[in-house]
């Protein structure tokens, strides 16, 4: 195979030279000649001693070209084919007659079924030019894309005489690999979107090249209330919305703006330009009107509504991470405003936010510091004429602040998660103070979404009433519709297995949910509690009386005693003993009081409609 002008050793130095070089990284590249030096030298120690055990240095150096698993080939000074082993034709789909030595680099080119991909070709210089081994030959990298679809890559050494000496790999299952592995690192396998890092890193680049008059607008997506699709359709049926709510996003957002899918529900879109906010309001509008139409699944329909936060740069921020905590804390606004709407980012957001998070600090420590207390406010039992129960109401007594009202920091212990430790001390403390009561008065405690979905529920209350020796048939569990919309398939059976028990179970703040009728039939309810709004107008407003009217026939024509919430007057306690309502509870029978006043409480005479309230009791 060799033409006898090249000494086989030191070709065969130059061949593992090159072969180690196609391995190394460029930026390892300087660093490896020297040790490629080096192992040269034990390399052709080890060589020559091989060679003495062979018949000749010629019949080594075949065996050992032709089981090489890459191509090679060398050219001398006047760019002819000298040599070159089995693979090399292959690998460029060469024929027999087009390598017949002599042929001309330029020759096997055109000849070759391919082309070279010239927007790869790289040329390094070897740094020890002092070398006598490395002279100054360079290396450099060609790449050719063959026309069945493979890519070669080659790395030629370019000895100082102008000879060459080249290595040939076909590279492209590890392409592809590479490519599949960025592809995966980069987008959410199930829409196809770019993912959370990838986006990340394409906002620093659009914040990095920002030209001084240029927005870039951030908003950051939530789909309203995913969690009960995936909960109550199953996780195949969120995933296939998804992807639908992904198709909309996308034909929303177009293709001047970047999208992605940041996590489970969550989206974001990047949009640069100069007309902000208008820009980015008209692209908020356009992804409402887009996600407004009902998703299928199946013959079923199902309805969602997006809550959008948008933070523009440079005005909310420079840099990726401030802008992207501004959208989401501008997202929990729109959230707290009621979802399906969009909110942009202002400062004052930010200093709300650092509130919250100044008051979520101060709850993580209230159950252990006892800042908690309840507060009872009488049921009272209309037909009896007498209290029945009370309800026990959350206090919190911060150390600062003073006395917190529940709707200031219970959705944030949902929230956070905190409502699970606060709840199950509610329930001890409620059970514990209801011993002490006679046997006829009965104890309601709220109970949030949250106990049923992180809590053991069933546990909390067994061990509060065990604790307490309370039969279970005096504790009423209040949940709000919010409750069975979160997951009525694993909120049920809770809800069974406590009904079992002889728990009673009461429906909350009835009338404020959206779909009140088909909450109410899902559950065997003891009870339903008329919500206050629907008693301010009773006495004058005739609609607002035939309202409360149906309301208290439906809850009786499905056997639920019906309590109604929010009673301030006389007049309309007068006028609900005229209806078939069970029972009231109102500041006209007593606001929530501490526990100690609840003997006095139960020691008054029996309301009626036509006594006065009673005098304000001092807590
Ligand atoms: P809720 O369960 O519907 O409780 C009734 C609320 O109405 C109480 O507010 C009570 O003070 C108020 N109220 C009672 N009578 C009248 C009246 O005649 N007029 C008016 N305008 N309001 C009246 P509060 O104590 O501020 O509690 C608010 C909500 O906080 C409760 O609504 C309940 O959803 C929640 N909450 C209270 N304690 C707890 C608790 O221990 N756990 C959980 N998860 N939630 C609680
Ligand atoms: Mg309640
Ligand atoms: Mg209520």
């Amino acid at each position: 195979m060799a033409d006898g002008s090249i000494d086989a050793q030191r070709l065969m130095e130059l061949v593992i030279a090159t072969y180690h070089a196609h391995e190394s990284t460029y930026d390892a590249f300087e660093k490896n000649t020297e040790t490629l030096l080096r192992d040269n030298q034990v390399l052709r120690g080890n060589l020559s001693a091989l060679s003495q055990a062979f018949d000749g240095q010629n019949r080594l150096f075949e065996i050992v070209l032709n089981n090489l698993p890459l191509g090679l080939s060398v050219f001398d000074a006047g760019q002819r084919l000298t040599l070159y082993n089995i693979r090399f034709p292959q690998l460029f789909g060469l024929m027999p007659d087009d390598i017949a030595a002599g042929a001309t680099i330029s020759e096997l080119v055109g000849k070759m079924r391919g082309n070279e991909n010239t927007t790869s070709r790289t040329v390094r210089r070897t740094a020890r030019a002092s070398s006598a081994k490395a002279g100054n030959s360079s290396v450099r990298r060609r790449e050719w894309l063959m026309h069945d679809g493979r890519i070669i890559q080659s790395m030629v050494t370019i000895l100082p005489d102008g000879s060459s000496i080249a290595i040939h790999a076909d590279v492209t299952e590890d392409r592809k690999a590479a490519e599949r592995i960025t592809y995966l690192a980069h987008h959410d396998p199930l829409t196809g979107l770019p993912n959370r890092m990838y986006f990340r890193e394409q906002v620093d680049a659009t914040l990095a090249e920002r030209e001084e008059d240029e927005q870039i607008a951030l908003v950051h997506l939530n789909l309203d209330r995913f969690k009960s699709i995936n909960n109550t359709s199953g996780v195949s049926v969120g995933d296939k919305i998804l992807q639908q709510v992904a198709e909309r996003i996308r034909a929303a957002a177009g293709s001047e703006n970047t999208l992605a899918r940041l996590g489970s529900d969550e989206f974001a879109i990047l949009q640069t330009g100069k007309q902000q906010p208008w820009n980015v309001t008209a692209l908020a509008d356009q992804i409402r009107r887009e996600l407004s139409e009902p998703f299928l699944n199946g013959e079923k329909q199902v309805e969602l509504s997006v809550s959008m936060g948008i933070a523009i740069a440079p005005t909310d921020g420079e840099e990726t991470d401030i802008l992207l905590k501004n959208a989401g804390v501008a997202l929990s606004h729109a959230k707290a405003d009621g979802r399906r709407r969009e909110r942009f980012f202002t400062g004052e957001m930010e200093s709300q936010m650092q509130l919250r998070h100044a008051l979520e600090a101060d709850l993580r420590t209230a159950v252990e510091n006892d800042e908690f207390e309840l507060h009872y406010q009488p049921l009272y039992d209309l037909a009896g004429r007498r209290i029945c129960g009370f309800e026990a109401l959350i206090r919190w007594n911060h150390p600062v602040r003073g006395r917190v009202p529940p709707m200031d920091f219970i959705p944030l212990a949902e929230e956070v998660g905190l409502v699970v430790d606060i709840g199950r001390w509610v329930l001890r403390r409620a059970c514990t103070d209801a011993a002490q009561w006679p046997e006829s008065i009965k104890v309601a405690v709220n109970v949030s979404a949250m106990q049923f979905r992180s809590g053991d529920l069933t546990q909390d209350v067994g061990e509060a009433l065990a604790a307490a020796a309370l039969s279970p048939s005096r504790l009423e569990l209040e949940i709000t519709e919010s409750v069975l919309m979160e997951n009525l398939n694993e909120v049920l059976p809770i809800l069974h297995a406590l009904k079992e028990r002889g728990i009673r179970i009461s429906m909350d703040d009835f009338g404020t949910g959206y779909s009140s009728l088909s909450y109410l039939s899902s559950f065997p309810f003891d009870k339903i509690k008329i919500d206050k709004s629907f008693v301010n107008d009773i006495v004058d407003n005739k609609e607002a009386h035939a309202i409360m009217r149906a309301i208290i026939l439906l809850g009786d024509a499905l056997g639920m005693r019906v309590t109604v919430e929010g009673v301030e007057t006389a007049a309309q306690l007068a006028l609900l003993e005229c209806e078939a309502c069970d029972e009231i509870q109102g500041y006209h029978i007593s606001p929530p009081r501490p526990v100690r006043d609840v003997p006095h409480l139960l020691s008054l005479p029996p309301k009626n409609s036509n006594a006065t309230p009673l005098p304000t009791i001092k807590g």
